[in-house]
């Protein structure tokens, strides 16, 4: 298994601000498998909380070295369901703080609205206990689970992350635009980042900006990139866009 991390770009600085680890799994024979075929199957297994401990610790062992040669990019993490429920999770990140040494405010874990819901007695402080470390949250695939709007107040966020078939209706399916729309609206008036992810064209693109997401994570900048193509790639973007 090995991590590639894909790009966040600052669409008014046309910086990167940040990457999201995401988890490959090239077998021996079968070729490369995708996490939405393992990961559920590593969930199955009990095998998610080891799995996603390991990709803690490596993404945060990458990203404290890009930081100290001068990219201060956010870290994003997935962190699945079970994670988020095992006793482990909150000793875990504050080992691996520690032993990384990166900046807490750079790491930023994604989770998923419908575990967070199952069990909110258990989750939402867990949620606050990661934000007294200075750790940063993001909700992932947001607007797809059951979302509550009364829980989402409670929920120590820092950014909505637009699950991508919503940007893909953009200027598609007048409900799902106006759904990214709203998206962002209510992001805002919560104080929250609004990120959109899945932008693989230019008119998704200024749809975004124009009504205020400046966050982009996607094909049309880049898709998850092996490690060692990273900080090429961070180095060379922000020149390309400022003279867009
Ligand atoms: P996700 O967290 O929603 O991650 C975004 C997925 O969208 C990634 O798929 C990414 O490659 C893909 N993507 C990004 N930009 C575009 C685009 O412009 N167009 C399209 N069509 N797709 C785009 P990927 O890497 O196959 O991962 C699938 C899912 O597997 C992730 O969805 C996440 O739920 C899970 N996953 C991946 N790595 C991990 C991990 O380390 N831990 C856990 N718990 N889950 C992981
Ligand atoms: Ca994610
Ligand atoms: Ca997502």
């Amino acid at each position: 298994m090995r991590i590639h991390y894909q790009p966040q770009i600052d669409a008014r600085t046309g910086s990167v601000m940040g990457v999201e680890a995401l988890l490959r799994w090239q077998h021996s024979e079968a070729g490369m498998i995708s996490p939405a075929k393992f990961i559920p199957l590593a969930e199955e297994q009990g095998l998610i909380v080891p799995i996603g401990e390991w990709v803690l610790e490596e993404a945060c062992r990458r990203g404290k070295a890009w930081h100290d040669q001068g990219m201060e990019i956010q870290i994003g993490v997935n962190v699945a369901g079970q994670q988020i429920m095992h006793e482990s999770l909150l000793p875990t990140v504050a080992r691996v703080i520690q032993q990384s040494g990166i900046r807490p405010a750079l790491l930023d874990l994604e989770v998923t609205e419908n575990f967070l819901l199952r069990q909110p007695e258990i989750t939402i402080p867990k949620l606050h206990k990661l934000r007294e470390m200075g750790v940063s949250l993001s909700m992932d695939d947001f607007g797809t689970g059951f979302s509550s709007l009364s829980y989402l107040k409670k929920l120590p966020l820092n950014t909505l992350k637009i699950d991508q078939s919503f940007v893909r209706d953009i200027g598609e399916d007048p409900e799902g635009t106006a759904i990214v729309k709203a998206i962002i609206v209510l992001a805002k008036s919560l104080g929250l980042e609004a990120l959109a992810e899945g932008v693989e064209t230019s008119e998704q693109l200024s749809f975004l900006r124009t009504h205020g997401c400046h966050q982009i994570q996607g094909y049309y900048f880049s898709r998850p990139l092996p490690v060692d193509e990273l900080p090429d790639f961070v180095l060379n973007q922000a020149v390309e866009i400022s003279f867009e």
